[in-house]
């Protein structure tokens, strides 16, 4: 069965289903949120859980992202139940361009940066690599995606979505915007799409919430 995956024009939107509640999307792009997989729950303190810990996490992130749905992620691990070496290939690649697309984000806003030319170097591999058709198929909810959907090897096409989506911040100018969490404890990065350009935290749930509480008792303190 061929496997496909979402189109990467929007955003992951906020994970909805039971099993995948616990997935955070702060980045707004996908790509961003898939650097920010290392941590991808609303940890509070030191814990952090690492969506490329397993292949297994690694499916439930990509379906939480909408980038697999139910059925595919079913027919994706037990694919990987076929095929360990070849699911563990796809788990040490996944975490490989999580780097590369992490440097890219930190620093990646000048065209001869390394981390720019890498970063470039890894997207055209991946995307020349994939071979496959898209496709508009209907959604559960009514709505419709466009969807990829790879021919040949099925776990080469994961990283599809993610990818374009970086291609997508290059050839829109947005690296200008990418910013990483004001929390010095915090490694997220996120798209700052504010109209003043002043957006400072990955989430205000977290870490918004903490910076807001020290300045208060700051305050109280005198
Ligand atoms: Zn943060």
């Amino acid at each position: 069965m061929p496997t496909a995956m979402r189109s990467p024009s929007t955003s992951a939107p906020a994970a909805t289903s039971a099993s995948s509640a616990s997935f955070v999307f702060v980045g707004e792009r996908l790509w961003l949120d898939f650097v920010n997989s290392d941590d991808s729950t609303h940890s509070r303190g030191d814990s952090r859980t690492d969506a490329l810990d397993s292949f297994e996490r690694f499916v439930g992130w990509l379906s939480a992202a909408r980038i697999l749905d139910e059925e595919r992620a079913t027919a994706m691990m037990r694919r990987a139940q076929q095929q360990p070496t070849g699911s563990s290939a796809a788990l040490h690649e996944a975490r490989r361009l999580r780097n590369v697309l992490r440097a890219l984000a930190e620093r990646g806003d000048a065209p001869q940066e390394r981390a720019t030319q890498t970063a470039i170097a890894e997207i055209n591999r991946i995307l020349g690599r994939s071979a496959g058709t898209r496709r508009v198929e209907p959604r559960s909810d009514g709505g419709f995606v466009r969807n990829f959907v790879t021919t040949g090897d099925v776990f080469a096409g994961l990283m599809i979505p993610a990818i374009e989506s970086a291609a997508d911040g290059l050839v829109s100018g947005e690296l200008q915007r990418v910013r990483k969490c004001a929390d010095p404890r915090c490694a997220r990065v996120f798209f700052d799409g504010s109209r003043n350009g002043k957006r400072r935290w990955c989430d205000m749930k977290t870490c918004g919430n903490r910076a807001k509480a020290a300045r208060h008792r700051k305050k109280i303190s005198g």
